[in-house]
């Protein structure tokens, strides 16, 4: 299985710092919940890890090898990506977008293992019913779905999720984590997930990594990463901290003056 590891990423744009001395790594069986304000620099790390963007300073391994000395090809048999973005609505299908995660694998043609896959992964997301609706025919929703049952056609040992659960409803973003979690324990994948929602994050995440202006503030088991010290410093605001039925709840109250 591979492990991908950052170390001292530094990246500015437009003259400001926007990732300052980031170093972090998942590896198999875990996943990293990515938490942090609006403008954070979560989605610039992603795009780092990735090999998207070449930071000013710093390195990417994606197992033990530069990220961005990898083939495309290389790259996507190892990291899938959901971005926080799907693209707005295109006229394909959802079957044909979910077969562009069997690309790394194919020749000029799918075969009919990645039909199989295609069709088992749309099964399991409940999307079979909308295989040959366009994208550009989908809810926000669906659509940020069909980018995630793409991700998990790719078959990797790493996937990487920007904000994955921004536009779903209570019963989806709770069906995600708990899917993501499924991976990790039978594939024994890893996972990095930039998350808002910090009692999802804290439940299902192995360990956090807290982001504040480009720099990592906190990184470790959630009970440590997030305390009402690091959320008043990064958010600043006042949240209380419970438990009910064995998962953290984190419930924001006063934003600070
Ligand atoms: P997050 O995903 O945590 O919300 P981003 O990584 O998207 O944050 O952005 C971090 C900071 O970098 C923000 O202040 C954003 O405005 C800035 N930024 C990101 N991309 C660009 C860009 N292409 N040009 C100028 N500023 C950018
Ligand atoms: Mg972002």
């Amino acid at each position: 299985m591979t492990t991908l590891q950052a170390g001292g990423l530094c990246q500015r744009i437009g003259g400001r710092t926007v990732l300052d001395e980031v170093s972090l790594s998942v590896g198999p069986g875990e996943i990293l919940g990515l938490i942090g304000p609006n403008g954070a620099g979560k989605s610039t790390l992603v795009r780092a890890l990735l090999g998207q963007s070449r930071p000013d300073r710093g390195a990417v391994l994606l197992g033990g090898q530069p990220v961005r000395s990898l083939s495309a090809r290389a790259c996507a048999r190892q990291i899938a990506y959901v971005p926080q973005r799907p693209p707005d609505g295109f006229p394909v299908t959802v079957f044909d977008t979910c077969l562009l995660g069997r690309t790394p694998y194919m020749g000029t043609r799918p075969r009919a293992g990645d039909i199989a896959v295609v069709e088992s992964v749309l099964d399991r997301l409940d999307l079979a019913g909308l295989a040959f609706r366009t994208m550009d025919a989908l809810s926000g929703g669906e659509r940020q779905r069909v980018m995630l049952a793409r991700a998990l056609a790719q078959q990797t040992p790493l996937i990487v999720l920007d904000e994955p659960t921004s536009a779903l409803d209570i019963g989806n973003q709770l069906a995600t984590l708990r899917l993501l979690a499924d991976e990790v324990r039978v594939r024994g994948v890893g996972v990095i997930v930039a998350i808002h929602d910090l009692s999802l994050a804290a439940r299902f995440s192995t360990r956090i990594a807290l982001l504040h202006e480009g720099r990592l503030v906190a990184e470790g088991p959630w009970k440590t990463a997030l305390t009402p010290q690091t959320i008043r410093q990064t958010y600043g605001v006042e949240a209380e901290i419970g438990q009910l039925r064995d998962a953290p709840v984190i419930a924001p109250f006063e934003v600070r003056a």
